[in-house]
């Protein structure tokens, strides 16, 4: 809605509440008046006032109604002028008020339509006046004397009625301006709400496919566990019994054997144990890369764990010119550890650092400080260039072929025990020098003393790139 349509309804509402009022009220002054006389001859111009101004209030309603304002306030002040003329030429008398009853109008056609409407119905009431009161004159009487009172009292009533009409008009612009304000933002806020609800009901079907594509993934999560979980049952059995077999025949359990066929039985079951733990890497790398990794924290004896991770790396040396150096702390860390995963990792270092070791040491160092305790397996062995301290934590990375190929690997061993690390809360880093020497520093979080004595560590999903296996740097 425009400005203009905005002000123009409010005066017309204006309009359609005085209208019937003024018209009512002259209709009653009329019927009054009129049965002041006696005779119908002397009161007919006012039962003739009722019946009109009755009329005209009722037409100008009903026009205003039907937005046809201007035929509807011209056609009632035309009635009453004409209404109050005919009192003039009945029953004026020198000093009537009657003249001042067109102030009325005055205001009246002011409001209802143009400010400036006031000014032509002075005019009009102007002229009638002196023409109903230039009836009344006679001998020495002036026209102008009678007529100048009423005439300059309602030109200041116009005066007024257009600056206090000029004034409201202001104040309806103003209004109208800020309701167009408000249907406006009422417009936005309607096209926002209509953009939520689209949104929202997108937001449902994307809900939907999800929830559909979660089902899916369930599905194929619980077919892929139980594939792995067949395929490894399948091959830990046989592996079992070829490593079983071997040790139980090189042992002459079964009958004599020669040193040869010993040495080959040996190979044998030892080939079969590095089967069995390649088996072993990939299967939790599968849990891994599935997000079915559960840990079960506890507070544990770490000294323990750290002693019989050592001792499984000594067996492994096969240089004697290697020393196996414990820097241990008077007070062990408490930290909350899955035993079995932690050595795994401890031990995955270890090995490695047995690996590519060949004279030197190789030391586990434990500390505790503020909020965390370190686990650093230090070798002195052949180094890690720093341009590949994150290459050999990517999956079935091996920094070089020919070592790796002679020191069994499959570059599974570094990402394991960083994701069963950062499992645990800590962290896992590498600091080495070529030729010198490598540093592997496990970081891990004191234990709350708040803490469970137990717990379980939801799985996490592993945040790896996959190379291909042969791909070797
Ligand atoms: P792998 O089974 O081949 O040892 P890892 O993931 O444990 O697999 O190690 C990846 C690669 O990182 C190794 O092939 C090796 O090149 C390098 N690496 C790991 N530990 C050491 C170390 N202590 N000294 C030198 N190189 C190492």
């Amino acid at each position: 809605m425009t400005q203009t349509a905005y002000s123009n309804e409010l005066r017309a509402d204006t309009a359609t509440i005085l209208i019937p009022l003024i018209a009512g009220v002259t209709a009653l002054a009329t019927l009054m008046g009129a049965l002041a006389f006696e005779s119908f001859s002397l009161s007919w111009h006012l039962w003739l006032g009722t019946g009109l101004t009755l009329v005209a209030g009722g037409v100008g309603r009903h026009f205003l109604k039907q937005n046809r304002e201007v035929a509807g306030t011209v056609i009632f002040t035309a009635a009453h002028l004409l209404i109050f003329y005919l009192i003039i030429l009945k029953n004026w008398s020198p000093g009537s008020m009657f003249p001042y009853l067109f102030a009325v109008l005055i205001i009246a056609s002011s409001m209802f339509t143009q400010p400036d409407s006031g000014f032509i119905t002075w005019g009009i009431a102007s002229f009638l006046t002196a023409l109903g009161v230039s009836q009344h004159i006679t001998g020495s009487m002036s026209l102008a004397q009678h007529i100048a009172g009423p005439i300059i009292v309602n030109l200041f009533v116009a005066a007024a009625a257009y600056f206090s009409a000029l004034e409201w008009q202001v104040a309806v612009e103003s209004v109208s301006q800020l309701h167009i304000k408000a249907q406006h933002r009422r417009d936005e806020l309607f096209t926002i709400q209509e953009e939520l609800r689209r949104t929202n009901a997108k937001l449902i079907n994307v809900n939907k496919a999800l929830e559909k594509a979660r089902e899916t993934a369930v599905a194929e999560r619980d077919l892929r566990t139980r594939f792995m979980n067949q395929v490894s049952h399948e091959l830990r059995t046989p592996i079992n019994s070829i490593v079983n077999f071997a040790h139980i025949l090189s042992q002459g359990q079964l009958g004599e054997v020669t040193s040869r066929q010993i040495d080959y039985l040996n190979r044998i079951e030892k080939s079969g144990w590095h089967s069995m733990s390649v088996l072993n890497d990939l299967l939790d790398l599968a849990q891994m890369n599935a997000g079915e990794f559960r840990l079960r924290r506890q507070r544990v004896d770490l000294e323990a764990v750290c002693e019989e991770a050592m001792a499984s790396v000594r067996s492994l040396l096969e240089n004697e010119d290697v020393d196996l150096i414990r820097d241990y702390p008077e007070v062990w860390p408490e930290v909350m550890v899955d035993p079995k995963r932690f050595q795994q990792a401890l031990l995955n270092l270890l090995s490695n650092a047995a690996k590519y070791t060949d004279k030197g040491h190789i030391k586990l160092r434990v500390r505790t400080h503020q909020h965390t305790a370190t686990f650093a397996v230090e070798d002195t062995g052949i180094g890690i260039p720093e341009e590949h301290y994150d290459t050999v934590f990517q999956e079935f990375r091996q920094l070089d072929e020919t070592i790796a190929r002679k020191r069994i690997g499959t570059g599974l061993g570094l990402p394991i025990s960083r994701h069963l690390i950062e499992q645990h809360g800590g962290t896992l880093t590498v600091h080495s020098v070529v030729e010198q020497g490598s540093t592997f520093t496990i970081t891990l979080p004191l234990a709350d003393n708040e803490e469970a004595e137990e717990e379980e560590t939801p799985p996490k999903r592993l945040k790896m790139t996959a190379v291909a296996p042969e791909e070797s740097i």
